[in-house]
Order: C-alpha cells, then structure tokens, then sequence
C-alpha cells in the first residue's frame, strides 16, 4: 500500500491548482485520477491541426482571473478581443428591433432577480407569464447555467453574476491546453478511479482499483454527481456533504464543431445565434481565431436532447439551424469535426454546478472545514462556481489548509 501525506484525487483545474500549490513544500503527494487524460473539464482537443476547446475555451473575469497571470507567465498568448456573442450576423433571423426587444426582456428579467426576487428562490418564478421572449432567456440560462430556469437558484445566480465581470479573454492554444501544462513534476497515477475512501486509526485509505493508497489528508476535487451518485463513497460521517453535492448538480452544456468548406463565406469571429424564439437553439461562434470552424454551443434541456441523439444528429441540427439563416449550400458544406457530451462522460456528469433553488448555501456546506477530507472544484467557491479559475482557488485553498492541518 502506498502511503503519502496528501492525496489528491482529480486532476481537474482543482486538482491542478492544490498539485502546484503542495508541489516543493516538504510533504509527499499523490494525485489520482480516474481517467488518462490530465484537466478533466478542460480538455483541448487538436483537430486538423487546431487547438479545440471541449470544454473551458473563455478566461471569464479576465482582469482578475490568475489563470492569465499564470497564461503569460508560461509564455502562452493571450487574445484579449471582445467576444462577438452580442452580435448577430448582418442581423439574419433576428431583426435589431428584436434583438432589442430580446435583450429588454433579459434585463427585466435580471432586474426582477435583483429588486424582487421570487420568494421560491426559483428564477423561472421571475420571468413575465407568457413573455413574448421567456424562450429567449431560457435559451441564455441553458448557455450560462447548462440548466433551465425552473432548477436555478436566484441567489447563487446572484452570487456568481455580482462577483463576475463582462471582460472574457481567451488563449489561442487553449485553455485545456494551459491548465493541463500546469501540472508540476509530482506523482500521478492516471486510469486509476478512486472508489472509495474509508478510515484506518489515524490515516485515510483510497481504495481503487489499482491498488489502495493511505493518506494523511487527501484533496477531493470530483464533480459533485461523482460524490451525489456514490460513484466515489465516503465515511458516513460526509453525507452531509454528498447531500449538498446533490442540491448542487451539473447542468448540462455541449460543444460541438464544424469545419467550413468555404471558410470565406462568413467573416472571422461573427456569431449568429440559431433562433431566438427557441430555448433549446445553438448560439453558433463563426470560425473563432479565424479558423475555418463553426463552434456550436448547445444548453440546457436543448443540450440534453442533442446529446441522448447524438453527434451525428447534433450536427444535422446545427445545419438545419444555420441552413435557415445562411442558406442551405452553406449547411451542406459543414462537416462534424468534433463535439463533446459531458453528460455521458465517465466522472463527469455534466458540464458545470449551479444550486437548486432553495439551496445556495450547498456550496458552503460542501466546501466546508474538516480535519481529515477537504472538498474542492468549481462548485465549491460561492461566487466563481462553474469556471476554471474558481476551481483554480478552491484546490488552492484546500491546499493550504492541508498544510495547516499536517504543520
Ligand atoms: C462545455 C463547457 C464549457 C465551459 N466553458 C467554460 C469557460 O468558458 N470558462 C470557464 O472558466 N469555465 C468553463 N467551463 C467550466 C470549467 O471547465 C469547469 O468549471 C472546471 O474545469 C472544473 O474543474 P474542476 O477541477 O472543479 O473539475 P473537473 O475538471 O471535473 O476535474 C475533476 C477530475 O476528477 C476526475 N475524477 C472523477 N471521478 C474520479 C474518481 N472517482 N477518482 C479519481 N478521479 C476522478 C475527473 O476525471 C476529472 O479529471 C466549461 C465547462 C464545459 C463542460
């Protein structure tokens, strides 16, 4: 049996941010993690030689993000563009009088959630009955939250809307990229799932399926459907824990790409979202960086319909979607060159936390103190949960205090 110090189970940005915090402190680490690929959530995919993002691809609240300082540092460029998602190209399928109208209704709805929020702590409660544009927010919710309205708490949408800023920048050779280069040289074990972790006298033990590892203190930066669904078990004395995991599930957002045959057909970095009178429709980036792609983005309840049909059918829907706004010559000259489906993926189950209304204080439940077990992962910070760089500072964070607790 190995026996180590400090385990860190999950080589996610979480995991990541704890690894290089622990990495030249004296203590003896291990990470584990369950699949063969290093960055979990944030995966750049290399496609006909373009860096993809399957997963993270935005430095949301760049001006105070530290994965750029860390970007820079590491002599990866920084695009620091406006992001094109306001625009809709030449104004095709969505006339400006209704994207005004669109936006209006957004921002009553938003204000409504600020000076009179539901008392059901449910969002959906906030919008206007029968809004002429109730389909258009719920289409952004699918975007923001990968959930729908009726299953988002008004709080926790405040608390990440409030902290966050509009600047997003990106990094040309992805961000998967990035987080996955700040791995530091300390053990790893991929393809090794931890199932369970149990105690014994003083230690903690991981039991996987490679062997058991005992640890002082070990680091858990798993998606919360991981810890809700017992896919990783733990002493009873964390079911409160697994339980706030529960009010906290992933929602569901997917990316998919398409290559362009005629890459001049469409300017480079245009947006067009597919209709606006649709919550389940795609918000369709046009080649991003200038490349000759189509990145659809797909959310909610409409990412939950493409994804149990699958990339093939995804697609047809992106070419239908973007047939009726661009013509039908450009749908037929876009071929599937990727596309993610998180809801399906061992250890994932999902794209990003939000809480379930009623119930916003599961991250601090979650994120709690302990002795022994200390929680990280974007849903553990109370108002940067569902980015990379929130779970940059939880795995942080619960690195410090495993070194407090060891001291
Ligand atoms: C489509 C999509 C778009 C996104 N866009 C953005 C964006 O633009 N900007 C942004 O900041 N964020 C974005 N996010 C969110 C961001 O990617 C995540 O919030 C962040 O990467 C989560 O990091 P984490 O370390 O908390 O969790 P994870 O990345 O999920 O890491 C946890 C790790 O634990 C491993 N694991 C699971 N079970 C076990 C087990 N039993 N034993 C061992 N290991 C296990 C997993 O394989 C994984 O590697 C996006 C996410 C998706 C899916």
């Amino acid at each position: 049996m190995t026996e180590i110090d400090i385990a860190i189970i999950g080589a996610g940005a979480a995991g990541i941010g704890a690894a290089r915090r622990l990495h030249g402190r004296g203590r003896s680490v291990l990470l584990v993690e369950a699949s063969d690929r290093i960055g979990g959530r944030a995966w750049t995919l290399g496609v006909q030689g373009m860096p993809l993002d399957l997963g993270c691809g935005w430095l949301h609240s760049a001006e105070r993000n530290p994965w750029v300082g860390i970007a820079e540092h590491a002599g990866f460029a920084i695009d620091r563009s406006t992001s094109a998602w306001g625009e809709q190209l030449r104004d095709v399928g969505f006339p400006p009088a209704e994207q005004e109208a669109a936006g209006a209704a957004f921002a009553t709805w938003d204000a409504r959630l600020r000076d009179d929020p539901p008392a059901s702590d449910r969002a959906a409660d906030a919008l206007p009955r029968d809004g002429r544009w109730n389909a258009y927010v719920e289409a952004l919710s699918g975007y923001i939250n990968g959930t729908g309205l009726a299953d988002l708490s008004v709080a926790d949408y405040r608390a990440y809307d409030d902290a966050a800023s509009d600047t997003n920048w990106r990094v040309p050779e992805g961000y998967g990229t990035l987080v996955a280069s700040q791995l530091p040289p300390i053990p790893v074990r991929t393809s090794t799932p931890v199932r369970r972790i149990r105690d014994d006298g003083d230690r903690l033990v991981l039991e996987t399926p490679r062997g058991a590892v005992r640890a002082r203190v070990a680091i858990v930066t798993v998606a919360t459907p991981v810890l809700a669904n017992g896919g990783l078990r733990l002493p009873a004395r964390y079911d409160d824990r697994c339980h706030a995991a529960a009010r906290l599930p992933l929602g569901l957002a997917n990316k998919l790409f398409l290559r362009l045959a005629d890459p001049e057909a469409v300017p480079p970095e245009s947006h067009l979202l597919g209709n606006p009178h649709s919550a389940g429709t795609g918000s369709y980036y046009l080649r991003p960086f200038g490349r000759p792609v189509v990145e659809g983005f797909f959310g909610g309840s409409g990412a939950a319909d493409l994804e149990s049909a699958g990339a093939d059918a995804s697609a047809a829907f992106a070419r239908e979607e973007l047939g009726a706004l661009l013509g039908s010559d450009f749908a037929r000259g876009l071929r599937l060159v990727a596309a993610s489906a998180w809801g399906q993926a061992d250890g994932f189950g999902g794209s990003y936390s939000h809480a379930l209304p009623g119930h916003a204080d599961a991250r601090t439940t979650l994120a709690g103190p302990d002795d022994r077990l200390l929680f990280a992962g974007e849903a553990c910070s109370r108002t940067d949960f569902s980015t990379a760089h929130g779970a940059l500072a939880t795995g942080e964070a619960a690195a410090d205090a495993a070194l407090a607790l060891l001291r």
